[in-house]
């Protein structure tokens, strides 16, 4: 039987996993938050606070709705608070060894029947599984960044997976009011596997001087139609994590047309990273985005 989701634990209050509590908490969800310091954490609560300002000066919320949400968004000083939950979303960085490291501790602090997922961007959902005790009850649910705006939920099965998963991890989605589609467990999965060469490719064109930051984003922007550039995209996204997705497609699939551009590697390298450093292809650290190149 396919388990009801009430309670969700978010290990991870980063940019996802802020807008995971948020989408949950609106949903009517309780939501439990984690991450390696409760700083992390406060701040993450404090971004939503944010947002649910934005929702009430559009006239979207009233007071008594941001209060009902916070109060349903609470702190998970550790693994052990989490043991209620129905579902724990993973969503702290993109790196194997730091989500291999949560998965193998975390199982033992939940009911038998709680189940366990990823938000990873790219990492194999049957490679992670495997480090818990129940991979059956494990599965990739990738939300798309901001998570509230995104109407795109992609669901991974794992190779143990059951259907009774899968059909929990759908039926969270619907009450989320968001789409679910379904991915198999290949490297990046569909949107990131399409979406994050473009991008790399983008950052190609940069390196190689065929035209600077503003002409490759005004260039995509009114000559493909997208509603941001490719190198903007990057920076919203976050450069360490398109830097450790196309690592990720490049050691899985072993065709070099996925080989990270030198030039995303020296931005991370610099802890240049995006937005979430105030620099990256632009820097944010004015009034206005002024472009690093
Ligand atoms: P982020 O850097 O904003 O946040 C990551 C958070 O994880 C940080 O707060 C960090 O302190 C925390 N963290 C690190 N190790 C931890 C641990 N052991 N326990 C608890 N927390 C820990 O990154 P993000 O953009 O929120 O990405 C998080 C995940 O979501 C990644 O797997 C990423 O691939 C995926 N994702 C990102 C995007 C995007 O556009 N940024 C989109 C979809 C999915």
């Amino acid at each position: 039987m396919a388990t009801s989701i009430d309670k969700v634990g978010v290990i991870g209050a980063g940019q996802m996993g802020t807008g995971i509590a948020l989408v949950c908490a609106q949903a009517g969800l309780n939501v439990l938050l984690n991450d390696v310091s409760e700083e992390r954490v406060h701040a993450a609560l404090a971004t939503v606070n944010g947002s649910l300002s934005r929702q009430i000066a559009k006239g979207q919320l009233d007071e008594a709705g941001r209060q009902a949400t916070l109060d349903r968004i609470g702190v998970a000083a550790g693994y052990d608070d989490l043991a209620q939950c129905d579902l724990v979303i993973e969503a702290a960085s993109e790196s194997e060894d730091v989500k291999r490291k949560i998965f193998a501790n975390l199982r033992t602090f939940l009911k038998p029947e709680t189940i366990v997922a990823s938000n990873t961007s790219s990492i194999s959902i049957t490679r992670l599984a495997s480090v818990t005790a129940h991979p059956e009850r494990f599965i990739g649910i990738h939300f798309m960044n901001p998570v509230p705006r995104m109407q795109l939920v992609e669901l991974i099965r794992g190779i143990a997976t059951t259907d009774e998963t899968f059909e929990s991890a759908k039926a969270f989605v619907a009450k989320l009011g968001k789409t679910a589609t379904m991915s198999e467990d290949f490297p990046a999965f569909i949107v990131n596997r399409i979406l994050l060469p473009m991008i790399n490719e983008a950052i190609y064109t940069l390196y190689e001087g065929v035209g600077s930051v503003e002409s490759i984003d005004t260039a995509m922007r009114l000559g493909a139609n997208h509603p941001m550039g490719p190198l903007q995209l990057a920076d919203f996204i976050g450069l360490d994590t398109c830097l450790s997705v196309m690592q990720v497609l490049h050691e899985g699939l072993a065709d070099s047309k996925y080989r990270p551009c030198p030039l995303l590697v020296k931005y991370v390298e610099a802890g240049w990273l995006g937005r979430k450093t105030q620099r990256g292809f632009y820097d944010y650290r004015g009034e206005k985005p002024v472009p690093t190149r």
